[in-house]
């Protein structure tokens, strides 16, 4: 019960519903008892009636009636607060449910991106959704039935006790058995239940990624292969299954026999008691009830115990996730960036997961509104100095200023919101045009704001030929945009915030030169105090920056300006005459 002890501030939170749910529980019990007493003096009028020999029957209907009204009565009465009950405590349950999700999904999103470089994306989702059901059960069922088991327990053999303690003692004998065998059977199942539930994680996720790659999947004529792989997975899921089903199926035909079992043990034992006198018949009725009203609560605690142990386990996943402390701490100093100069001095950086080294020794200084391009190869390390600047990632060696200031020693949501990133991958969310270009400013933004920096982005021309203009829905349900368009977005989202910092991540790559040069001229006139860092590929995108820097295996090899660069005719001036050559062929 270690993991599932960090539960008790939402017990502790919903308290009242709790105590609240117990005392319904008691009443509800204590109604339960009454039909059985009177079914016992129904018996016994039966009995009398027959041995006075009551010829006139009004007596014995009179009684029956009257007993059988009463039953109703009581039946009834229960029956209320049961259902009081699970409005306590299922709904309790519910509530903590929803408390749980929403304490999970929050801790997600502070965690760095290193936490979610080495879990996937299913087992967060299986986390927050599966287990939190999981343990949703304890919170639910497996609390209301031992208080439910506990109160009727004490009730009934309280009640049986007095009535004749040899009986009670030889009916309840079955009892523990059956709890025991419960027990095993509902962890057997509970056991292929996870199997049935792993296994339909992974079809899940193979169809998923399959609908999301289904035009590489048709553009490889992979559907038959894929079909194959589908099958396998499904026969697999579907014989996890019928294991599942024939334990299943074993429960209810075990129970029916261990009741079976105790109601002849009290016909038997309870016969002998009566000829001896010691009970009435009626005495033997109302036993057979007790019995078999306790017989679910009996089993009741086999099947609880196997919840709280699964509960327990995935409490314990759960907890993994949240003790786990996101890496990139805030100090909390409350200073907000104000000129956005950047220095960097002699980093280097290995990512914590890959231990690829990505950085080495690279020192560089911007000033406030100035510009550095960084070019180089594909994995030279461009996209590693942004992610640094952003504070993605902490670095051991060498040191990060940003206004003066080592980067650990900003306040983190400042830092990030006044840098405009635009990354790499044009991310847009399944939403409107309008949200997306909004979604970094915290306060709501006119439509007319929102087109001067789609207009400075250029692309406000393509949004107003939309369907609906801004309120066009992009993504999965929406319109597909181009890579371009996605491009001039995710830049008009970064504009929009005003940031004291700009990085484009090459993002002018799906431009023509005409667009991308209205960007960049945008860029010059519109933020001129904005300190700018324009990662690129392609020379035309950086001839007009203020330095350059040239990376290559993490490193900086040359640096300068473009002239310079061209004259000391280096990579620099290799990529330009490469890409040069490449425009001339296009052209
Ligand atoms: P570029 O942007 O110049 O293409 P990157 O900065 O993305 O290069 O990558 C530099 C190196 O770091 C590459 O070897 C890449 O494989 C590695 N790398 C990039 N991102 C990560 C990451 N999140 N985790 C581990 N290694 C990474
Ligand atoms: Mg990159």
């Amino acid at each position: 019960m270690k993991e599932l002890y960090y539960l008790k501030k939402y017990f502790f939170k919903y308290r009242y519903r709790f105590f609240l749910g117990t005392f319904f529980v008691v009443i509800s019990n204590i109604f339960a008892l009454f039909p059985a007493q009177y079914v016992r003096k129904a018996f016994d009028t039966v009995k009398y009636s027959i041995e006075n020999n009551q010829n006139e029957n009004l007596y014995f209907e009179k009684n029956i009636f009257y007993f059988s009204a009463l039953i109703i009565v009581f039946a009834l009465l229960k029956g209320l607060f049961m259902f009081f009950m699970r409005q306590t405590i299922i709904v309790m349950s519910r509530m903590i449910e929803y408390d749980i999700k929403n304490e999970i999904y929050n801790h997600y999103q502070k965690l760095d991106l290193q936490f979610y470089k080495k879990n996937n994306t299913g087992d967060l989702m299986s986390r927050i959704s599966e287990d939190v059901s999981r343990v949703r059960m304890f919170l639910g069922p497996a609390t209301m039935y031992p208080i439910n088991m506990i109160s009727l327990f004490s009730l009934i053999v309280y009640t049986m006790i007095n009535i004749n303690l040899k009986l009670t003692l030889f009916v309840l004998l079955p009892l523990p058995i059956m709890s025991i065998s419960i027990f095993y059977i509902s962890k057997t199942i509970n056991l292929k239940s996870e199997k049935v539930q792993r296994q339909l994680a992974k079809i899940s996720t193979f169809a998923q990624e399959t609908f999301s790659g289904i035009r590489v999947v048709k553009s490889f004529i992979n559907e038959k292969l894929n079909n194959s792989r589908f099958e396998n997975e499904a026969s697999i899921y579907l014989n996890k299954n019928i294991s599942l089903a024939k334990t299943n199926a074993m429960f209810f035909p075990f129970m029916l026999l261990l009741i079976g079992l105790s109601t002849l043990l009290t016909i038997y034992i309870g016969g002998q008691e009566a000829i001896k006198g010691n009970i009435t018949t009626g005495n033997i009725a109302e036993f057979i009830i007790y019995v078999n009203m306790l017989t679910w609560p009996m089993a009741s605690i086999g099947w609880v115990t196997s919840i709280i142990q699964r509960a327990e386990a995935s409490q314990k996943r759960i907890n993994e996730f949240l003790t786990t402390k996101p890496k990139i701490t805030n100090l909390n100093f409350k200073n907000k960036i104000k000129s956005g100069e950047i220095i960097f001095k002699n980093v280097s950086f290995t990512y914590p997961v890959t231990n690829i080294t990505a950085l080495k020794n690279i020192s560089f200084k911007i000033d406030k509104g100035s510009s550095l391009a960084i070019v180089g190869k594909t994995g030279s390390g461009k996209s590693t100095i942004a992610n640094l600047i952003c504070r993605l990632y902490d670095i051991k060696n060498g040191e990060i200023k940003i206004d003066m200031k080592p980067i650990k020693n900003l306040n983190l949501s400042f830092l990030r919101n006044d840098i405009g990133y635009v990354t790499q991958e044009a991310l847009l969310f399944s939403d409107t045009i309008y949200n997306n270009i909004s979604f970094g400013t915290k306060t709501k933004n006119s439509l007319n704001k929102i087109k001067k920096y789609a207009g400075i982005a250029g692309i406000d021309n393509e949004i107003e030929k939309f369907p609906n203009s801004y309120n066009t829905i992009i993504g999965e349900r929406g319109i597909t945009l181009s890579g371009g368009q996605k491009q001039r977005i995710s830049i008009s989202r970064a504009l929009i915030k005003k940031p004291k910092i700009l990085i484009f991540d090459d993002c002018l790559s799906a431009l023509d030169t005409k667009t991308e040069d209205l960007i960049l001229k945008n860029l010059k006139t519109k933020f001129k105090n904005t300190t700018k860092v324009i990662i690129s590929h392609r020379i035309s995108s950086i001839k007009d920056v203020d330095q350059i820097i040239v990376l290559e295996n993490g490193e900086i090899i040359e640096r300068g300006k473009h002239e310079e660069l061209l004259k000391s005719k280096n990579l620099y001036f290799e990529m330009y005459n490469q890409q040069l050559n490449k425009n001339n062929v296009h052209d």
